[in-house]
């Protein structure tokens, strides 16, 4: 067979020449919709990689963006990875101080940022040195107008040859402890990826399709669908900035969209629209859901008081991200209605060329469905190390080649995965991660507090959210307003818990640890007080 290389511009010709018509659209910060189409698209992302070039920008070299889903960020996932320079996407709802951190250890050459995110960009614009600041909109004296510096361009560029693994993109992953990490993604895991996420027994998607990312273009590239997308042709809806229910749910109606995508938040604010009031959403197949745990009760009110279908699936920055995804298998389809959907809430089955095994202290556990361990993966997406932080790396590759995700899972005799813990030191909500490790520190550093540990309590609409378990010290004391008070200046607002429980003592392990696992149990029917978590505040 030939020497063929799986890159991405092999992708990108395809859509412009196969499907030059097929449109893209997207919502424009004002609630306006702008359409273009995969043939002006093709032309525009390569006067962009033409740019690139003029800027100085060589193979290699890494070039972020600061936006939310339009056809423009799209230009970008192709036009940089076209001039062999590095496409990275960065996350608006970080902390100033981790974005700085980010851009910094990336070496960013170039920044694309949305005109409506510069006020994110000015609040860490001094910690960072980008050559050229670039603005897709309203552009601010002394940086770059977009529309400008592409439109002079030719709009054909001849890629150098490309090697399949030569990077691509470049995401941040904060799911992990510590300073945030970096996963490079080659063009042969990015085009591996995109084939097998498109098989009909993995997201399914077709050249029929009209796919709407409502997951993040910053979060693991939308979980890789704009490049599945634009492999198999299918129409894409981007949402811009907004993202609630009845402006999501316009565009579903307005667009005919069949698929879309996100954490379990966006569809809890979708059903309960959905229960209040009429959209037209008959065109929808399936709405795929991931990022945190798809709740069996949502999957069930979906598609019993809507006829809306759920799928499930699991993945991680680290794996770019498809590693499992929840669908039955045809026998087991026969099954009664409540089991087929305790089914489909699990996590899934390994998706081709993914490879799982579970592992505790004492080795692989078998699948049974009852013995735990820690879920590693393995396969040509799935990272071997971190971005220039070889020591960030060796605790979460194993020396035998597998990736340990820090998710405690069962694995039952069909190969269904489900999560039962997390070993991670982390919270996620809304998709969003928050450090208790981070918040104990700055806890600790209260003149009452003795001692301080944070954990998740599950909640209905942004899946979990932080409670601080605090012990005084002896003749101290201090309120709930008093350390919320304490911690708001530091952190996010997402971040900051929800209640804070005063107990007498932490339970702790036999090496002295704190026992988070007694703490969650002991919070489970916790209820957190109203009002208090974030859109309520
Ligand atoms: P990130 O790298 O930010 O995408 O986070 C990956 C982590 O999110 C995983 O290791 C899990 O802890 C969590 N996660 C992702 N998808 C799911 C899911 N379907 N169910 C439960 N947890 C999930």
């Amino acid at each position: 067979m030939m020497q063929f290389p799986l890159t991405l511009p092999h992708i990108f010709n395809r859509a412009g020449r196969l499907f030059p018509n097929v449109e893209l659209v997207s919502r424009r910060p004002d609630r306006s919709l702008h359409r273009t189409t995969y043939g002006e698209f093709h032309r525009r992302a390569q006067q962009f990689a033409h740019a690139l070039r003029r800027l100085g920008v060589k193979p290699g070299a890494r070039v972020a963006t600061l936006a939310w889903n339009h056809s423009r960020h799209l230009e970008a996932y192709f036009g940089i990875p076209l001039a062999g320079a590095i496409l990275h996407t960065m996350n608006p709802r970080l902390s100033a101080a981790d974005l700085a951190y980010i851009m910094n250890h990336a070496d960013d050459e170039v920044l694309l940022v949305d005109d409506v995110l510069l006020p994110v960009f000015e609040k860490f614009r001094r910690e960072v040195k980008p050559r050229h600041v670039i603005v897709w909109g309203e552009t601010p004296e002394g940086l770059i107008d977009y529309e400008k510096l592409i439109g002079p361009e030719s709009t054909t560029f001849e890629p150098e040859a490309i090697d399949e693994n030569q990077a691509a993109g470049l995401c941040y992953t904060s799911g992990t402890t510590g300073q945030p990490k970096g996963v490079l993604y080659s063009h042969r895991a990015l085009v591996l990826h995109s084939i097998v996420s498109a098989l009909p027994d993995s997201l399914g998607l077709s050249q029929g399709d009209v796919l709407m990312p409502v997951v993040p273009m910053f979060h693991v590239n939308a979980w890789g669908l704009p490049f599945t997308s634009t492999m198999v042709g299918a129409k894409q809806v981007f949402p811009g900035p907004h993202l609630d229910a009845a402006s999501l749910l316009s565009l579903v109606a307005s667009e005919k969209v069949t698929l879309t995508a996100g954490v379990p938040t966006i569809w809890m604010g979708i059903l309960d629209a959905l229960d209040k009031g009429t959209f037209d959403t008959s065109t929808l197949r399936a709405m795929i859901v991931g990022g945190s745990a798809a709740p069996q009760s949502m999957i069930e009110a979906f598609e019993k008081r809507h006829g809306l279908r759920i799928l499930h699936a699991w993945g991680m920055t680290e794996t770019s991200p498809i590693g499992t995804v929840s669908r039955l298998k045809p026998h087991l389809e026969l099954l009664p209605e409540a089991e087929r959907f305790r089914i489909r809430a699990t996590q899934g089955l390994p998706v081709p060329l993914v490879e799982i095994r579970a592992v505790s202290e004492t080795g692989e556990v078998p699948w049974d469905g009852k013995s735990m361990g820690e879920l590693q993966l393995r396969g040509p997406w799935i990272a071997k190390s971190y971005f220039q932080n070889p020591e960030q790396s060796s605790d979460r590759f194993s020396a035998d080649g597998w990736l340990r995700t820090g998710d405690v899972v069962t694995i039952d005799g069909e190969g269904y995965v489900r999560i039962t813990d997390r070993s991670k030191d982390l919270i996620k909500s809304g998709g969003e991660w928050i450090s208790s490790v981070d918040l104990e520190n700055a806890l600790m550093g209260h003149p009452a507090v003795k001692e301080a540990s944070v954990v998740a309590v599950a909640h209905a609409r942004w899946a979990e959210r932080p409670v601080a378990c605090v012990v005084l010290k002896d003749g101290a004391t201090a309120t709930d307003a008093e350390l919320r008070a304490f911690l708001a200046p530091r952190f996010a607002k997402f971040w900051l818990p929800d209640a804070f429980v005063f107990l007498q003592a932490i339970p702790r392990t036999a090496a002295g640890k704190f026992l988070k696992s007694a703490l969650r149990e002991q919070l489970k029917d916790f209820k957190l007080p109203a009002g208090s978590s974030p859109g309520e505040r």
